[in-house]
């Protein structure tokens, strides 16, 4: 199948109001083209330079998603163009963006990225790390910076009892937030190639595939 056709595939399986995420990070401009020729306009990225990289030479209309861990003194290599960075997972962070937004005299969307998985190993602040700092009022400060919502990354397992328990969590803990913020709190972003299914019966709003759409990738 080529890259349109797996889009379509995968567009007619969301219902109306979810965003897909084309993850295309370690796969080259070419295939994103390939997938923006067929509609596609939101891409996901999980490396700044790479994402730089892309934007330069790619259509202006694309909405860059930063998916993955990002370093505080990366920020401003994104700052001017990102649509929204879903991977926010410290308080350092949300301060460096405040920064660079303001410098670019932009508004940057972004998700919390809270960590519900059973692997030690997934990034994202923990439930009381992320209530520690809602509660310190650090966030009220960001004129530059607006909380869209949350993400999570599920734990990497065959066993969908587990999928769905951390699917559960996240859910709870998106409900639980809202009331906190303004209608813009509106962004549950669960769900990738192996998992989204699951993912969208817990009310997922924003799934980020690549595999499913670009195919494997070569690191
Ligand atoms: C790579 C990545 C994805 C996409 O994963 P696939 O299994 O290829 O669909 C989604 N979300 C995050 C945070 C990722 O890093």
């Amino acid at each position: 199948m080529s890259i349109k056709q797996r889009l379509e595939k995968i567009l007619e399986g969301l219902p109306a109001g979810v965003k897909l995420v084309a993850v295309s990070k370690f796969h080259p401009a070419e295939s994103i083209a390939e997938a923006y020729a067929a509609g596609q306009r939101i891409f996901g990225e999980s490396r700044p330079q790479e994402m730089a990289a892309k934007q330069a030479i790619l259509p202006a209309d694309i909405e860059w998603s930063m998916i993955g861990h990002l370093q505080t003194n990366k920020v401003k290599l994104i700052a001017p163009f990102v649509s929204l960075i879903a991977s926010v997972d410290s308080d350092r962070l949300i301060a460096e963006i405040e920064k660079q937004a303001a410098r670019y005299q932009r508004t940057i969307d972004i998700l919390l990225e809270v960590h519900v998985a059973q692997e030690q190993s997934k990034s994202g602040w923990s439930y009381d790390e992320l209530q520690h700092y809602l509660a310190s009022g650090a966030l009220q400060q960001m004129e530059h910076v607006r909380v869209r919502g949350v993400m999570t990354i599920a734990t990497n397992t065959d066993d969908e009892a587990v999928v769905r328990g951390d699917f559960q969590r996240i859910r709870d803990i998106f409900e639980e937030l809202k009331p906190q913020f303004g209608e813009e709190f509106d962004t549950l972003s669960i769900g990738m190639s192996d998992d989204y299914p699951i993912a969208l019966e817990y009310g997922s709003t924003m799934v980020r595939i690549g595999t499913a759409i670009f195919g494997a990738r070569e690191y």
